[in-house]
């Protein structure tokens, strides 16, 4: 704690920037308090003097004085004390940490009030009731807040008041009735705390800052940080706020406003009004609120100055904004502003929106928009026009719309599916011997857990639709239905979820494409006004970030059908073409023979064939990426993927024995089987250790590459295929299968009379191969990060296994903010891409740099692969345009 240190600022000594130090809310109210705007005066606490007393348990020592000298300059102000007994200077106590956080304590309204000053305040208000409902309203929001008495037994204080004197509304309630509540609520305090209400103002003032400072680390606080990534050490800031009235009759009011549409992004006055109240009442649904627009009949010079403000802040914050405002008797104030939410297609519409305004420019746009919102944007949604009934809803956990029959088990999951029915999966939570179930789901559904629940945290990794949390829900798994606020759901009745709203549903609601995704294809979308305005906005966004980025964008896909979509999508190549499934289907037969193979002659055989299908694979590929760099994988998996499973074959030979059936092939199957068995096939014989020991496999990929390739070039085409070793670990490696491919292509060209020009690298997926990058770049004209590998290897577990197992708990605990799957561990897997790139560039200036992980296509990682200065990312053609985007930001 440093001497001079300043833990409090007037509203007229912050500004906006200051958040860090005043919190959001603080720093925004200091803002407009500079821009003129009628803000109630006030001051705030800093969040350093929140850190000092997180830290100490002691608020700072210079903080009683500093805040004494800034009431005072308040009341002088204000012409009145704290809580003077006959006319009371009220204050609301309010916190505002840098992000605003569920959890953190809500504000007190109405502190400086005492069994004195209601008196005072009812006298110069000229108005009893106003006055004791002032006082109400701190009983219960201290009580509650400061003092933690549960918060229901006001509410249930002030039905029965209602009820007692059968009226609906707190309106209705007169000061009489009122001033009972009062005696009531104390006698509440103090029967629930064991102490009276404080009758002094300034030890209500107190206890409420502490109260504030203490709830930053309040349980749910806690863990809405955690899952939110927020640091635990920033701490909150308090406002003081001098109080002004809504609840002074129909004169006043309160209301809350966007200076445009958070849906849509349109100007005008979107809004809601309510006469003679106070604080939350607007958004608390006590009584009906008016649209905003109204007011304009209600208070005219106020409406026309309010209109004035919004665009006053709009022009300053050269953002959508959403207010807080209140009316006393005619006199209207600002309580809050700040930029506003606003849901995926505003975000784009509004940052177009606004550059066509002049207010900012192009890469000033790009800032405004995340690739999150625009995946958010592709995926299918629930068709808006469609009648649906709503039976509850959960925490959006993995985005897209999900139709089918209920089903309450996994394995009921699997055996429907396999029949060819879409089921959802609902469980009360899941656990990893659900995780058949979760893969066989269009969609899942949870009524516990939260982001970071088993179910929410694989289905982000399957890229399933998730709904958990949906609390309503009494999922009954023994009985196999579920039960939402009397509905009962049989197993096999047809529900729909909505992860991208959390919204549940009763039925099948008809599902429609996204437009941006019909746009990406090709197919503009004809229709609805608004599609269009939406994809307008899109496709501006999307060229400049085209414009700006350097990084390029490159798709994982292994046939034509992909590339070409990955093309239409913007990919400018293939980064990663896999060559296992060249090798699955009616071919299995010969990669069984090719296994099987005793003698030379029998692989050799079993090769010729597969050459053929395999260089028609690449024509077909390099046809439709025409122009445009293809990076072929040679082949990763382990062998025995490719051979029946070990207890299918097992039985098979078992029964046949016992028929005396004796069948030669699958013995020798079994032997095969049993023989490339491993206990862990992700550290076994893959990649170009296949290579090695398999004689003539990779060559007859390389030829097949080749052939294609000069087939390509005979038919007047522009072939650029690049060839890629999987899984090398060491230079020597790669120069003997690189030997071998020289070999193979100089062959090819000798046949052909095509010069062909393949290039050859080598993925760097093991962390070895990073660590010795500098010597494998002698012998790789390119690298490939492939980083699921590398996050596999560094962190040495298997994402099959630890996804469903222990990753729950990490991310409960804190250990990960997010899984190093999904966005690349920066200090750990990063530094190794970071150094292997930089020792590779060493050796070769040219060596063309790139990332075939799914990290390709996550907005975060995306930064990190500009910042480290690869030349391409490579990732799922759906995600081609998400990497686009970030690309353009990083690069903005
Ligand atoms: P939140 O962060 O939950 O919005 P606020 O601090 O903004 O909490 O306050 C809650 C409600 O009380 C809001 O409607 C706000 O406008 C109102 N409010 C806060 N301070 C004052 C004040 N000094 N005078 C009148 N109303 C206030
Ligand atoms: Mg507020
Ligand atoms: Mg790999």
């Amino acid at each position: 704690e440093n001497k001079d240190q300043k833990f409090v600022y007037d509203f007229t000594e912050g500004n906006k920037d200051l958040k860090d130090l005043l919190g959001g809310k603080g720093a925004n109210l200091a803002e407009m308090t500079n821009l003129g705007l009628p803000v109630p005066p006030g001051f705030t606490i800093t969040t350093e003097a929140c850190k000092v007393y997180l830290d100490s348990g002691e608020e700072p020592a210079a903080l009683r004085d500093e805040v004494s000298a800034h009431l005072d300059a308040l009341e002088q102000r204000m012409g009145k004390k704290l809580g003077q007994a006959d006319d009371p200077l009220l204050v609301s106590v309010r916190s505002g940490a840098k992000f605003s956080m569920p959890g953190m304590m809500d504000t007190v309204l109405n502190i400086g009030l005492s069994d004195a000053s209601v008196e005072g305040l009812a006298k110069q208000a000229g108005d009893e009731r106003f006055a004791w409902d002032s006082y109400r309203r701190l009983i219960q929001m201290f009580g509650k807040t400061v003092l933690g008495v549960d918060g229901e037994l006001f509410e249930d204080a002030l039905e029965a008041a209602k009820e007692a004197k059968k009226v609906t509304v707190d309106t209705d309630l007169d000061a009489a009735d009122l001033k009972k509540l009062v005696k009531q609520f104390k006698k509440t305090v103090k029967a629930e705390t064991g102490r009276d209400f404080p009758q002094d103002p300034r030890e209500q003032m107190d206890l409420a800052v502490r109260a504030v400072f203490d709830s930053w680390n309040g349980d749910r606080a806690k863990l809405y940080r955690r899952q939110e990534r927020i640091p635990g050490d920033l701490g909150t800031a308090v406002n003081i706020c001098s109080m002004v009235f809504g609840n002074l009759g129909p004169d006043s009011g309160t209301g809350v406003a966007f200076t445009r549409d958070p849906a849509s992004g349109h100007q005008g006055v979107y809004g809601d009004y309510l006469q003679n109240a106070q604080g939350e009442d607007v958004v608390a649904g006590i009584r009906n609120t008016v649209a905003l627009a109204e007011l304009e009949q209600i208070d005219k010079t106020s409406y026309d100055q309010l209109m004035q403000i919004m665009e006053t802040l709009e022009t300053h914050y050269k953002d959508l904004c959403d207010i807080e405002f209140t009316i006393e008797r005619g006199q209207l104030w600002m309580l809050q502003t700040r930029v506003g939410k606003r849901t995926a297609g505003a975000a784009f519409r509004i940052a177009t929106q606004l550059v066509d305004q002049g207010l900012i420019d192009e890469a000033e746009a790009l800032q405004r928009v995340t690739g999150a919102q625009l995946a958010q944007l592709m995926f299918p949604r629930f068709d808006e026009n469609a009648k649906v009934e709503k039976i509850g809803r959960g925490i959006a956990a993995s985005p897209g719309a999900a139709v089918g029959k209920a089903v309450f088990d996994s394995y009921t999951a699997v055996k429907w599916s396999r029949s060819g029915e879409k089921v959802i999966l609902i469980r009360r939570e899941t656990n990893p011997d659900d995780l058949d179930g979760m893969i066989a789901a269009e969609g899942i559904l949870t009524s516990r857990g939260g982001k970071t629940s088993h179910a929410a945290v694989v289905a982000r990794g399957m890229g399933k639709t998730c709904v958990c949390g949906a609390e309503e829900l009494e999922v009954d798994t023994k009985r196999r239905r579920m039960t939402v606020n009397g509905t009962v759901i049989e197993e096999g009745d047809v529900v729909s979820i909505d992860g991208s709203t959390g919204k549940v549903y009763l039925g099948e609601v008809p599902v429609v494409p996204s437009p941006v995704v019909e746009y990406f294809e090709g197919r503009m979308h004809a229709g609805a006004d608004d599609a269009d305005e939406l994809v307008a906005a899109v496709h501006r966004i999307m060229a400049y970030a085209d414009r700006v980025r350097r990084l390029r964008v490159r798709a994982n896909a292994d046939n034509a059908e992909d590339a070409l979509r990955a093309r239409r999508f913007g990919a400018q190549g293939i980064g990663l073409c896999r060559t296992e499934h060249m090798f699955l289907g009616e071919r299995r037969e010969m990669v069984e023979k090719l296994i099987l193979a005793d003698t030379d002659e029998e692989r050799e055989e079993a090769l010729k064939v597969l050459l053929p299908l395999q260089k028609k694979d690449f024509v077909e590929l390099f046809e439709a990426m025409d122009g445009l760099p293809v990076t072929v994988r040679l082949l990763d998996p382990p062998l025995h993927e490719f051979l029946p499973d070990i207890t299918e074959l097992s039985v098979r030979v078992a029964l046949a024995e016992a028929r005396k059936d004796h069948n030669e092939n699958d013995l020798r199957l079994l032997q095969a089987v049993h023989r490339l068995h491993e206990q862990n096939p992700m550290l076994g014989l893959r990649g170009v250790r296949l290579g090695l020991v398999i004689p003539g496999l990779f060559t007859m990929q390389v030829r097949a590459i080749a052939e294609a390739a000069a087939e390509r070039r005979n038919a007047k085409g522009d072939p650029r295929a690049e060839i890629m070793i999987p899984l090398v670990g060491t230079v020597q490696e790669l120069e003997i299968v690189r030997e071998e491919a020289e070999q193979v292509i100089a062959e090819v060209e000798a046949k052909t009379g095509v010069e062909l020009k393949l290039a050859l690298g080598t993925m760097i997926e093991l962390p070895r191969a990073a660590l010795t990058a500098g010597q494998i770049a002698e012998a790789a004209e390119f690298f490939s990060f492939g980083t699921n590998d590398l996050t596999q290897t560094v962190w040495g577990f298997s994402r099959d296994d630890v996804e469903a197992s222990f990753f729950t708990a990490y991310l409960e605990k804190g250990i990960f903010g997010v899984s190093p799957f999904e966005t690349i561990d920066k200090d750990g897997v990063g530094s190794l891409v970071r150094s292997a790139a930089e020792a590779g560039r060493a050796t070769r200036p040219d060596l063309k740099l790139g990332v075939c992980g799914e990290h390709g296509g996550d907005p975060e990682s995306v930064h990190f692969f500009h910042e480290v200065g690869l030349d391409y990312v490579s990732c799922s053609p759906f995600r081609i345009p998400v990497a686009r985007l970030e690309a353009g930001r990083a690069a903005a």
